[in-house]
């Protein structure tokens, strides 16, 4: 691949991965993110390529390189990296996928009908709507790469930081804490960082030696914790109201302005194109999404449309209000992939110029037992008013310095129910989850919104 092509195709997927994922609404942190990856990029092997730097409005904890010279870093590891050194460490890495060309194999590798389908699914979502169930489809996007090119990575990351003048330690410490949320973590399977790139805690070691070199002889590095610390503090921790927040049961959506509520003790899962619940331990799922570019003059022309197009048949259905929306419910007959044949209650709902789908799915034996769980999830959607939708806040980083007797347990307690699990604050503050705060430290906390 030539360098003109490695930067076509940088340009093409930044056009649509801006678009899917959102870039984060703070121009300062942008301009700090892309400063410090600027000065990255002017001491690696390509200073000259179009180096774009990038916030993702996302709450996953991830970083990827497209090639060309496009590096994204997402809010959600932001407060998880805890001084400047470490965030160089984060960058610096992705920025040796790009030098290394790492990058732009992976893209040579992928055949045709593989760029295909992550073009579809990320483009053309509608036409098939379930099929991001088990699997994001933006997860297609971040390549895998193999174990030696993530060693070489991390010595590039820790070769870059050094020479620009970061604390070349910010890397494994960076590392330690990846392996850290990776243990604690009962979320695998979701698409991030830790997926793309395997076992953190084994890099930790093959990096040391590297790092020892880049210290030797060098006069003086920076980690610049506080000042990092500064730019964390006020930023989005965990979903954004824009794009719709679970709290509990509950979904509610600030942009668009409904809410629906989900089967209690159902594990909600707020993704990026769509919202999937599933009944624990069974392959029930209820799931929420825009119906991308709807096609007909009435609501039930769209509904049975799109479901059509996504092979189901209509076995039932009828025009119905929802809490005063115009909307269609019906039943619907298909086959998905994980789950064989199906029983679907779609609801389509017409809310302003959108047309939301609630989507109950089950094997075709067992529907009938969760039907009435599924009909109560459809009627609950109802929309909020401006007032209701404003109300809606995000919770966010601050900043609190640790007194005698706080433990991780306490601090998480005063910042409400739900917030912020003990273990997530002691990892997110660089400690493991069985250390206690140090009176005195300055932490990043999370306060409710
Ligand atoms: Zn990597």
């Amino acid at each position: 691949m030539s360098e003109a092509q490695e930067i076509q195709i940088g340009q093409q997927q930044d056009a649509e991965v801006r678009k899917e994922m959102g870039v984060y609404n703070d121009r300062a942190l942008q301009e700090y993110v892309t400063t410090l990856g600027l000065k990255l990029a002017q001491v690696s092997e390509r200073p000259n390529l179009p180096w774009h730097f990038t916030v993702l409005d996302v709450p996953a904890i991830n970083a990827f390189a497209l090639p060309g010279g496009y590096i994204y870093i997402t809010r959600g590891i932001l407060p998880f990296l805890d001084d400047e050194a470490q965030l160089a460490g984060v960058l610096g890495h992705e920025i040796g996928h790009v030098t290394a060309r790492h990058s732009a194999q992976q893209y040579s590798r992928a055949t045709g009908a593989q760029l295909g389908l992550i073009l579809g699914s990320i483009l053309v979502p509608q036409t098939r709507p379930f099929a991001q169930l088990g699997e994001s489809g933006l997860g297609l996007l971040f390549l895998k790469y193999s174990r030696d090119d993530e060693e070489q990575a991390d010595a590039l990351g820790v070769k870059y930081a050094s020479r620009a003048g970061w604390d070349p330690a910010g890397v494994p410490r960076m590392l330690t804490t990846l392996a850290r949320i990776e243990e604690a973590s009962d979320n695998k399977g979701v698409p991030n960082w830790l997926s793309t790139h395997p076992a953190p805690v084994d890099r930790v070691q093959k990096v040391q030696s590297v790092v020892q070199q880049a210290a030797s002889g060098a006069a003086r590095f920076t980690s610049d914790r506080d000042g990092y610390l500064r730019r964390m503090d006020g930023i989005v921790y965990g979903d954004n109201p824009e794009q719709g927040v679970v709290r509990g049961a509950s979904f509610l959506h600030a942009g668009l302005r409904f809410a629906m509520e989900f089967p209690p003790g159902w594990d909600v899962n707020n993704g990026q194109t769509q919202v999937v619940a599933k009944e624990p331990g069974g392959n029930t799922l209820l799931l929420l999404q825009p119906v991308q570019q709807p096609i007909g003059r009435s609501i039930q022309e769209v509904a049975l449309r799109s479901m059509d197009s996504a092979g189901f048949r209509a076995a039932s259905g009828g025009r119905t209000t929802i809490n005063g929306l115009d909307a269609f419910v019906g039943t619907y007959e298909g086959a998905l992939q994980d789950l064989g044949r199906v029983t679907v209650r779609a609801a389509h709902i017409a809310l302003d110029r959108d047309v939301l789908l609630v989507a109950g799915i089950a094997p075709q034996q067992t529907y009938d037992r969760v039907e009435p769980t599924f009909i109560k999830s459809i009627n609950s959607f109802r929309p909020l008013t401006r007032a209701e939708a404003e109300a809606i806040r995000p919770n966010r980083i601050d900043l609190y310095t640790a007194r005698a007797g706080d433990t991780w347990q306490s601090i998480a307690e005063r910042a409400g129910r739900g917030v912020i699990k003990p273990s997530t604050l002691a990892i997110m503050n660089g400690h493991a989850v069985n250390d206690q705060p140090r009176p005195g430290e300055r932490l990043k906390i999370v306060v409710s919104g």
